[in-house]
């Protein structure tokens, strides 16, 4: 085929993107700023189970609460993709650790600097070319007129790393997959949605420990899996990974009024004398929870995963929507390729998967409009809600699993409002979550096709809904 790709980024959802195209004999190029050995984090995620399992992982076995199987690392050795304890079911605290409620997570435990270099080896070995020390600098387009279908990207500036050189590198079709700096989109006219720069309120701040754990002492120290959601705008977890190891973790927004989460974290340690001073793993970064873009092609080039904010807003966790993006984006390419296309109206494909065939756009965009809220509420509010049952039972459980269910909580409502001495909060939560209701719908009504005046009538809805859900 004489159609040429080139991605830049090798996260996950460029590696499975890169992979799924060679083997469809298509010519793909990789260009990744990082090396082979700093693919990924160097921490294990909770990663969701189905996107793992449609990339073409086996998922193992669960018995109690360990997995089995072989990728499962095995106690005493570090090999392996995932950690061998499972959560099928989480505990959630209340800030004061006064209420618990149990959710199940679709989730698994994985290796991202395994996952990484997994992937990005499984592109190789189908024959797509891998260049490391390469950063993308710019886009290369020409503009007709002013609007999207006017653009045509006909390439990238990639920079050597090890030489100092750029040089320009010409492409049928150009897919940003770089994460949430997003440096070519950004490069993009200043009028397209595409080139949107994410403000700091889209993002929080996470800090992630692997320390040791001393088994004598930890007799005396039960530690259980758990996840205190809501804490200081975020979360503050611990993971028992084996009995010699545990993942601290803790994230907050990404704001100056907000505690260090590394200090959260020292504070945990210093209530638990079986964690040990030494650090295994971890590091700390920021990590993007808004409003996925509306629109992710162009005529030449298509974003996808961080680069287009698809994580969970209500969680961070953003693994499996690039996998899928991935994928996504490989059945969307390979037939444009087929076709010798890169035009708006062909790459539109992937817009209408992501937003409408899947509805998993449709539920990030929902929970984007509840996260802020959530955010917004201090730890009196938040422990209040937990005990009168309000973030009881399925919704909260389906926003930390990546979906929006509106209804049921929308129902306690009126229940609640007798219960809570601040009927003002009440009303914010109802009036937010109604918007995301309204949002979700929205979103599940995404232009199928590519159409000028029809893209432009739904986006000026949806920056309207968007808009009220700040007011
Ligand atoms: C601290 C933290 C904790 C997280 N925890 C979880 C979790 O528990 N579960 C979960 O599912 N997700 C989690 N996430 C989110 C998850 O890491 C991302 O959603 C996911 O990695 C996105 O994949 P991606 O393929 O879009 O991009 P990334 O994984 O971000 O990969 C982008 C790649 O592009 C490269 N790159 C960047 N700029 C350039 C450039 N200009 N030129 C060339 N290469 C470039 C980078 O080096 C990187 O290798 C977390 C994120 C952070 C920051």
């Amino acid at each position: 085929l004489n159609y040429h790709v080139v991605i830049v980024g090798a996260g996950p959802g460029g590696c499975v993107l890169a992979r799924e195209l060679a083997r469809e004999g298509i010519p793909v190029t990789i260009y990744e700023k990082g090396s082979f050995s700093q693919l990924g984090h160097d921490w294990s995620d909770l990663v969701e189970i189905e996107p793992l399992a449609a990339a073409g992982f086996e998922i193992p076995e669960l018995e109690g609460n360990r997995w089995v199987g072989t990728l499962v690392k095995k106690e005493t050795e570090d090999e392996g993709l995932f950690e061998p304890h499972a959560i099928p079911r989480l505990k959630l605290y209340s800030p004061d650790y006064q209420a618990v409620k149990e959710i199940k997570t679709g989730m698994i435990t994985t290796d991202r600097r395994k996952l990484g270099q997994e992937l990005v080896e499984q592109a190789r070995q189908a024959g797509a070319q891998i260049y490391y020390h390469r950063e993308g600098m710019q886009l290369l387009y020409r503009e007709k007129g002013n609007s999207l279908e006017d653009l045509e990207v006909y390439g990238v500036t990639v920079k050597d790393g090890e030489k100092g050189e750029c040089r320009e590198v010409h492409a049928d079709l150009v897919v940003e997959s770089s994460g949430y700096y997003s440096i070519l989109r950004k490069s993009l006219p200043a009028h397209l949605d595409l080139a949107r720069h994410f403000p700091n309120s889209e993002f929080a701040m996470v800090h992630r420990e692997v320390r040791l754990r001393d088994r004598e002492k930890a007799k005396n120290d039960p530690l259980p899996d758990h996840y205190r959601y809501g804490y200081h705008s975020g979360y503050q977890w611990s993971h028992v990974h084996t009995p010699g190891k545990i993942d601290i973790g803790a994230g907050v927004r990404y704001a100056f009024n907000q505690p260090d989460p590394r200090d959260i974290i020292e504070e945990y340690i210093s209530r638990h004398p079986s964690i040990m001073a030494y650090r295994v793993r971890g590091g700390r970064s920021p990590c993007i929870v808004g409003k996925p873009l509306d629109n992710f092609v162009a005529p030449g080039f298509l974003v996808l995963g961080d680069a287009a904010s698809t994580s969970i807003p209500t969680t961070g966790c953003g693994t499996g929507s690039a996998l899928m993006a991935g994928l996504w984006a490989s059945r969307v390419i390979a037939e444009a390729a087929r076709e010798g296309r890169n035009d708006l109206g062909k790459l539109w494909d992937f817009n209408r998967k992501f937003y409408r065939d899947g509805s998993r756009g449709a539920h990030l965009a929902a929970l984007s409009a509840v996260r802020p809220m959530l955010q917004s509420l201090n730890h009196d509010s938040l422990n209040h809600l937990y005990r009168i049952g309000l973030l009881e039972g399925g919704e909260l459980e389906k926003s930390i699993n990546g979906e929006f269910m509106a209804p049921p909580l929308l129902q306690k409502l009126p229940s609640i409002f007798r219960g809570l001495s601040r009927p003002y909060l009440l009303r914010t939560m109802g009036r937010v979550l109604s918007l995301a209701g309204q949002i979700y719908r929205h979103y599940s009504r995404y232009p199928a096709e590519w159409e000028a005046g029809s893209f432009s009538q739904w986006k000026t809805e949806a920056e309207k809904l968007f808009s009220r859900v700040y007011d």
